[in-house]
């Protein structure tokens, strides 16, 4: 473990003692609200969602926004979330939103650092019960089992295809979007009009 735990788990008890002090109760956005978005994006701290009109919470606590946020490594979609956010969430429209400089895109040119550093911190009993999951840990094999990409606009297009030829897609109840966010700019690309896609 690092001994840097402790701290971390004492700051943000801490910390939310200190909001618990200056907020107001009646305002935390306790009742569930339908919504019928949801954004599927990057877990990076870069991507401002209120650059896209998803607020944040007031200072006092007070909710901003309904939006679902689902945040994964490079902004793929899950199964789970998906499947419950589809079929008992209510998604009506997802919106994938994947960002330039992703981790995703370094980690497509530096699987091999990924498969030296696992090869490094984990146990021979580890490696050997991974392998037998996920067979070696060749550069192609960690590519495809992580989901890397090179460039993200092309794999905002992949992604949007992806989901929307799932077998659980609701082709008749649900759209999917694809933007694209700079970074360097906040920019909101349009990359997949979900609206204009021919559906087979
Ligand atoms: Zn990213």
């Amino acid at each position: 473990m690092n001994e840097e735990g402790g701290q971390t788990l004492t700051r943000i008890l801490k910390l939310n003692q200190q909001f618990r002090d200056r907020m107001a109760v009646d305002d935390l956005p306790v009742k569930r609200v339908a919504e019928k978005v949801a954004i599927v994006t990057c877990i990076d701290p870069r991507i401002n969602l209120e650059a896209l009109g998803i607020l944040g919470f007031s200072p006092n606590g007070a909710g901003n926004s309904n939006v679902r946020v689902i945040r994964t490594i490079g902004g793929i979609a899950e199964e789970r979330s998906l499947i419950i956010g589809l079929f008992l969430a209510g998604f009506k429209e997802i919106v994938v939103l994947m960002h330039t400089d992703c981790g995703c895109s370094l980690a497509h040119s530096k699987v091999d650092t990924i498969a030296t550093n696992m090869k490094r911190m984990l146990s021979d009993q580890q490696l050997e019960a991974l392998r037998l999951q996920w067979g070696d840990l060749s550069d192609t094999q960690m590519r495809s089992l992580l989901r890397t990409f090179e460039d993200p606009r092309e794999a905002v297009k992949k992604e949007v295809q992806r989901i929307g030829a799932l077998p659980y897609f609701p082709q008749d109840d649900a759209t999917v979007h694809g933007l694209l966010y700079h970074v360097e700019t906040a920019q909101v690309e349009l990359v997949v009009d979900g609206y204009q896609t021919v559906r087979s």
